[in-house]
């Protein structure tokens, strides 16, 4: 069984909340990707939607397009695809209506984390993205609304398709794998909003954390290094500062 036009319908009535609504990451992302939110864009990941959210998609906004590779790379993400998805690319970024947003557009950078027992526990993140996201270096700005939202939504698709949860099963237990590898700390939003980590080792145990357990990464641990990651993409750095998320 998998979720028609009018279950996303419904989870988009259900998933409106902001991941913030203090700051706009994508002010913070967007230097780093040519002035367009990291995730908005087909150069780092093609967003995919089943054919049901498609439908859906294709009623409400305009602002979708199917995704044309220019690439060998892009080829094979078509040539890929199960026959019920399509790849797509949106035409309005960074200028995002928001009810245009995709569920994946919704909830970037995390995904619902499911312990070895497949029990939903919270939120984690994608984390090649660790590089480029501002969220995944600021967990602080994750709102409880937000949190809940994406889980009632999740759990409500989960029920109208099996592989969709399956995915996320796999997901799971594929950042359990490359972060034990690693010896890195896997972070956990618990559906109550609170902080939660697994430690390298330890059989998936879950124990509550502190939010300095886990610490911001790559460009975004000091303005020199956010600067030096600007001009690494060819941007400009002056006028930008991690501080601007404070405004
Ligand atoms: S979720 Fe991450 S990648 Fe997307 S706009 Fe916010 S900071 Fe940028
Ligand atoms: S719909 Fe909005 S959030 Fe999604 S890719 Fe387009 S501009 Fe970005």
């Amino acid at each position: 069984m998998t979720a028609r036009a009018k279950h996303y319908e419904k989870m988009y009535e259900m998933f409106e909340a902001s991941i913030s609504k203090r700051v706009d990451c994508g002010k913070m992302c967007a230097p780093l990707n040519g002035g367009t939110p990291v995730c908005c864009t087909t150069d780092h990941a093609v967003p995919i939607v089943t054919t049901g959210e498609w439908r859906h998609l294709k009623t409400i906004s305009e602002a979708w397009k199917k995704y044309k590779p220019n690439d060998k790379a892009g080829r094979k993400i078509v040539d890929d695809l199960h026959e019920d998805c399509r790849a797509i690319e949106c035409k309005i970024a960074p200028y995002c209506d928001r009810v245009s947003r995709t569920l994946a557009c919704r909830a970037f950078p995390f995904f619902p984390y499911f312990t070895k027992e497949e029990e939903l526990v919270g939120l984690s993140y994608y984390w090649t993205f660790d590089d480029r996201c501002w969220v995944i270096s600021n967990l602080q700005v994750v709102e409880q609304d937000f949190v809940k939202e994406m889980i009632e939504t999740y759990e409500y698709l989960f029920k109208k398709d099996r592989d969709e949860k399956e995915a996320m099963v796999d997901q799971s237990k594929s950042m359990r794998k490359v972060f034990s590898k690693k010896g890195k700390v896997i972070p956990i939003i618990g559906r109550d909003g609170g902080y939660y980590k697994i430690l390298p080792k330890t059989k998936g145990a879950i124990v509550p954390a502190k939010l300095s357990d886990f610490g911001p990464t790559g460009p975004f641990v000091s303005d020199e290094a956010y600067h030096k990651a600007i001009k690494e993409e060819g941007g400009d750095p002056t006028g930008h500062s991690l501080k601007d998320a404070e405004a």
